[in-house]
């Protein structure tokens, strides 16, 4: 019974990596001249932003900044700046982060093992599999969204995962895992790739997909999630909507900004004045500096151009 199990598992990683051979998407950071540090960028910008807006800032960030010790020699502020509009600013503070921890701690590079990894700033344990895993090579259980979609799907038969990985998900995600490092990289970024193209949460195109008879839950008829409520990510008039347009207005700018700038993009004031208060206690944005005589304050990026200047 259970070889039987493994030799099915054994089955589906093949018919998996197999597709993924033939209908990969081109995406920049899988090529091979990719750097770890190059993949490393690439996991904090997809953490909650989608393949194509993660491109173009991509390669304009490695542009800048090709290594790790060039990020880490520049303000935190011009990070939050060139994070421009990717979404959940903490992450550029939290990369930068990363990239000094690397200058100092790792002489430069990027490191391969996963508690070296996992001892980064804003590295939890899927970036820290995914870099070992896709960088290095090594043989990494790599869960994200999609992953584990596809392992629910297949194995469990439920049509989605819960909040987090348990053990026992985890526990089969490893049965899945090849021994072969080289084999088991592949696992991991080709089933990434079907949940993201085929297995998808809303709509999966199992006419599409490479072991459709392997699946339990298209087997069972597709049964109805009957877990807590899924609910969708609403933006409009969120807190973190207010953040953002807040911060365009920073990244706008080679000064400190007055109050007046940010009621233009923002007009509501309570919502206004606590968005601001959370990106100071993020430290995203530093002030307010009262005006020298007055009693004006003015807000900057951290460490940028003209932070923690009082106005002129
Ligand atoms: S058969 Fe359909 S639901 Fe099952 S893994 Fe394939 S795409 Fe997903």
């Amino acid at each position: 019974m259970e070889r039987e199990a493994r030799r099915g598992e054994a089955e589906t990683v093949r018919a998996v990596t197999r597709w993924y051979d033939e209908n990969a998407r081109d995406l920049p950071w899988r090529r091979p001249g990719a750097t770890p540090w190059a993949v490393l960028v690439s996991e904090f910008m997809l953490q909650q932003t989608p393949v194509e807006r993660v491109r173009e800032p991509w390669a304009r960030w490695l542009e800048r900044w090709p290594t790790p010790a060039a990020l880490a020699d520049s303000p935190s502020g011009e990070a939050v700046r060139a994070w421009g509009r990717l979404g959940y600013p903490r992450r550029a503070l939290r990369l930068h982060g990363a990239a000094v921890a690397i200058a100092e701690r790792f002489g430069g590079e990027v490191p391969a093992d996963l508690d070296d990894l996992r001892s980064l700033p804003g590295v939890g344990s899927y970036t820290a599999a995914a870099v070992a895993s896709f960088a290095f090579g090594r043989r990494a259980v790599v869960l994200d969204t999609n992953v584990r979609r596809v392992i629910g799907r297949v194995a469990i038969g439920e049509a989605y995962p819960g909040t987090s990985p348990t053990r026992a998900e985890t526990a089969v995600a490893e049965a899945y895992l090849p021994d072969e490092p080289a084999v088991a990289a592949r696992w991991a970024v080709a089933s990434m790739e079907l949940g993201a193209v085929v297995c998808t949460a809303r709509r999966p195109r199992c006419e599409g997909c490479p072991v459709p008879e392997r699946c339990a839950w298209r087997r069972a008829g597709y049964p109805e999630w009957s877990g807590p409520p899924r609910r969708g990510q609403t933006y409009e008039g969120t807190d973190r909507q207010c953040r953002g347009a807040l911060l365009a207005v920073l990244r706008s700018s080679d000064s400190p900004v007055g109050p007046e700038e940010l009621e233009a993009a923002w007009p509501e004031p309570v919502q206004r004045e606590r968005a601001l208060a959370s990106l100071v206690a993020d430290g995203l944005v530093v002030g307010p500096a009262p005006e020298d005589g007055g009693d004006e304050v003015r807000w900057a990026l951290p460490g940028g151009r003209g932070a923690g200047t009082s106005a002129p």
